[in-house]
């Protein structure tokens, strides 16, 4: 628990909230200022800032609640389609500093457009980019 955290005080029930999964280590509830009606936000009831500090042993609990949320918003609103999100680090948009996986409803004609997307200058650009990547990950 982080003490100025929203969300911790959220899962604590210090704040209130739409919840709508509490099982194990996960908690979700429904996003206050929805992209679409039914925007869950998935998190670990334990305080982690970013992605990259979550432990992998959540994993499999994290997948079988984002999967089953997933699910269930979808059924809950009637969409036909579902984009999950995650922002990490400010510079990315990451409004709230304990790790969040955004689920959206989409529904035909909606409008919502996630992504602009780039050229490579090169091939050879995009290649030289896979390759320190791939020297990054060791
Ligand atoms: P971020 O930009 O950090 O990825 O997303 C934070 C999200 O948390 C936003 O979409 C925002 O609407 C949501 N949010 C912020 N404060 C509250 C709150 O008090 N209650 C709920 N339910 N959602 C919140
Ligand atoms: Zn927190």
């Amino acid at each position: 628990m982080s003490d100025d955290c929203i969300f911790c005080k959220i899962i604590a029930g210090k704040i209130p909230c739409a919840k709508v999964y509490d099982q194990g280590g996960i908690f979700a509830f429904l996003d206050i200022a929805p992209v679409n009606k039914g925007h869950a936000l998935v998190v670990s009831r334990t305080h982690y800032a970013t992605l990259f500090d979550l432990p992998p042993d959540l994993g499999r609990e994290l997948l079988a609640a984002l999967k089953s949320v997933g699910r269930a918003v979808m059924q809950a609103t009637g969409a036909t389609g579902l984009n999950m999100g995650m922002n990490n680090f400010e510079v990315a948009g990451q409004l709230v500093h304990h790790a969040h996986f955004h689920l959206v409803p989409r529904h035909e004609g909606d409008g919502l457009r996630l992504w602009t997307q780039h050229a490579y200058e090169s091939g050879e650009e995009m290649q030289k980019l896979a390759q320190a990547v791939r020297t990054a990950i060791g």
